[in-house]
């Protein structure tokens, strides 16, 4: 951690955030989006599932408006309107065209100079076995980015009147475990943790085992804003497309 360094995020001017699932924007991410918003930057999440197979004790057809709807009030708390569910199946996404072509529209759409997105790496800080989903989507966010720019790759979208997009300057993985950098959160954690709270009935669900919100996201971005001087900030790995 000694070796981050804070990340310039003052030119950021447009945000897509796209994640596997509901939630996964809020261990981190939405601090930052937080501090964005707040300055008039531009944000919008394109979320892949709709988190549907999250909730042990309830079904999937009654988990998916459920959590559909914690994640739009998530947004809310940290400026955020523009959301939409891509609809890919929760536990199951694969890496496939299907999901570089999803994901591609959503940079066309948008038009975004920075993607944000989870982390992908096989692992988590510390050695956790990072998740199936994340890995799918991280992989597919960044190849995407470039099938966006690309007027030959997916050729169809043009005809749905998305033309191609090359305006991607940079590609941010909140908590991957090759991070070099990390945003300053502090204007923004307040609200960051508001935005996890959200998610409520999910996080009851996890039982014993939930974090509780302010202490959960106080422990990690405290330790990480330590480490680059600040109150709280989150740690990203930059990949420059
Ligand atoms: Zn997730």
């Amino acid at each position: 951690m000694e070796t981050l360094s804070l990340f310039d995020d003052t030119d950021l001017a447009r945000v897509l955030a796209v994640v596997a699932h509901p939630d996964d924007m809020e261990y981190g991410g939405a601090a930052a989006v937080a501090c964005w918003t707040a300055r008039g930057v531009e944000v919008a999440y394109a979320v892949v599932t709709s988190g549907e197979a999250g909730i042990d004790s309830l079904a999937p057809e009654r988990a998916k408006p459920l959590r559909e709807r914690e994640q739009r009030e998530a947004c809310a708390r940290v400026g955020v309107t523009d959301l939409c569910f891509l609809g890919f199946p929760d536990g199951t996404v694969e890496y496939s065209l299907q999901l570089r072509r999803a994901i591609a529209a959503q940079v066309r759409r948008f038009r975004p100079d920075t993607v944000v997105t989870g982390g992908f790496r096989e692992t988590w800080p510390g050695g956790v076995l990072n998740q199936a989903d994340h890995v799918a989507v991280g992989r597919a966010v960044v190849d995407a980015v470039r099938d966006a720019g690309n007027r030959w790759v997916f050729p169809d979208l043009v005809g749905e009147g998305l033309e191609p997009w090359n305006g991607v300057q940079t590609v941010l993985a909140f908590g991957s475990p090759l991070s070099a950098h990390a945003v300053d959160v502090t204007e923004g954690f307040a609200a960051g943790v508001a935005s996890l709270e959200a998610h409520a009935e999910y996080l009851a669900g996890l039982g014993d085992s939930a974090p509780v919100p302010a202490e959960m996201l106080g422990e990690m971005l405290g330790t990480t804003g330590r480490a680059v001087g600040v109150a709280h900030a989150v740690a990203v790995e930059v990949l420059r497309p």
